[in-house]
């Protein structure tokens, strides 16, 4: 098979070894049929088991770890997914992306257009991210990490309130003294520390900022958005999927290559294979200047 090269993709926080050295040269792949088609039916918000899974198809080797699993991508820091994410995402629709949002001033719910540069939400970042951040709390120094998408994934299964659930995730985040916590000794530190705690992270974080500003067009008023990388993804494949059904149909139709063979090539070389089947259907050159 003709592959298709990798993109370099220098992850914002990376992933931290046993011995403390971090990894954060990656390899991008771009989507094959397969998991574009997988996306796009993974429903409006994929989860992050999905997600795991998308990575670790499309990443190469990633530092000196030869190649990315499911359970590896799953240690990634959220805001390395979102990275990538976004890299996948200009690579096979483009850096720009306009977002439609509704105001939510009271009378007005006019639909505003946000324009969003994803390069810009995401800068490649020089100097390494520290594997954990510390602050100093009345009860002990406390130590902050970024939420994985291994947190993320016990999140999303994870039973109780909006409150419990924040609780369970912090207490996986945090450690005081050494000491890990449990849910309820988290809640039971004082707010002060608890908020501490949570500026740091916010401060500190490598993630990239996905909260989009933007004004409406009818009323003025400002307009917040998040933007959910994987969602945005999801949806674009989507509204391409019944596109993909008829390239493999197509492809099936004419070259007799199975389904499964088709779902591996990446778009750009299905589209290919397209480009030439009409020249020749057509009776074009193949090649400029053969005929
Ligand atoms: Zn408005």
């Amino acid at each position: 098979m003709l592959l298709e090269p990798s993109t370099p993709v220098l992850l914002p926080h990376g992933l931290f070894d046993e011995d403390g050295r971090c990894h954060r040269q990656g390899e991008l792949r771009p989507l094959t049929g397969r998991e574009e088609w997988a996306l796009a039916q993974a429903g409006e918000r994929p989860g992050p088991r999905a997600v795991s899974e998308l990575l670790a198809a499309c990443l190469g080797r990633l530092g000196d770890y030869p190649r990315v699993d499911a359970e590896l991508a799953a240690c990634l820091t959220r805001g390395d997914r979102h990275h990538l994410a976004l890299h996948l995402r200009a690579r096979m629709y483009g850096d720009r992306v306009t977002l439609v949002a509704r105001c939510p001033a009271p009378g007005c719910e006019a639909m505003a257009d946000v324009e969003v540069r994803l390069s810009a939400l995401s800068p490649e970042r020089v100097d390494d991210a520290p594997e954990v951040l510390a602050v100093a709390l009345p009860e002990g120094r406390a130590e902050v990490r970024e939420p994985t998408g291994e947190d993320d994934a016990l999140l999303a299964e994870a039973r109780g309130t909006r409150a419990e659930r924040a609780a369970l995730l912090w207490s996986r985040l945090v450690v005081v003294d050494g000491q890990a916590l449990s849910p309820s000794t988290w809640l039971s530190l004082p707010s002060r520390s608890r908020h501490a705690v949570a500026l740091t992270l916010a401060e500190g974080s490598s993630a990239p900022d996905l909260g989009l500003l933007a004004r409406c067009p009818k009323c003025s008023a400002w307009l917040e958005l998040e933007l959910d990388p994987f969602a945005l993804l999801a949806r674009e494949l989507r509204g391409g999927a019944a596109r993909l059904e008829t390239e493999v149909h197509v492809l099936a139709y004419h070259y007799h290559w199975s389904e499964g063979d088709i779902l591996a090539l990446p778009r750009t070389r299905r589209w290919r294979y397209l480009e030439l089947l009409r020249n020749e259907l057509e009776g074009r050159p193949l090649v400029d200047g053969w005929s």
